[in-house]
């Protein structure tokens, strides 16, 4: 998935590496069993459970399914 339109119209893309958008986002959990598998390499580590993006426009936070591409959680700032 390389682009979405945020609810606030901001079309948010991951086409350029890096970005500002795609976050990566463990658990604790997630990390420890990471870290205890003793990979050192970044590209070998495993990707977390959800793709989060974030819109710099509104900071709308965008938890999406990497199999589906939609979003499974979506929060904004009150
Ligand atoms: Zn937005």
């Amino acid at each position: 998935m390389a682009g979405y339109l945020c609810k606030c119209g901001n079309h948010l893309s991951t086409t350029e590496t890096p970005n500002d958008i795609e976050l990566r986002v463990y658990t604790d959990r997630e990390w420890d069993m990471l870290i205890q598998q003793d990979l050192i390499d970044p590209i070998t580590i495993p990707l977390p459970e959800y793709d989060v993006w974030l819109c710099p426009k509104c900071q709308r936070l965008y938890f999406f399914n990497w199999d589906t591409g939609e979003p499974v959680k979506i929060y904004n700032l009150e």
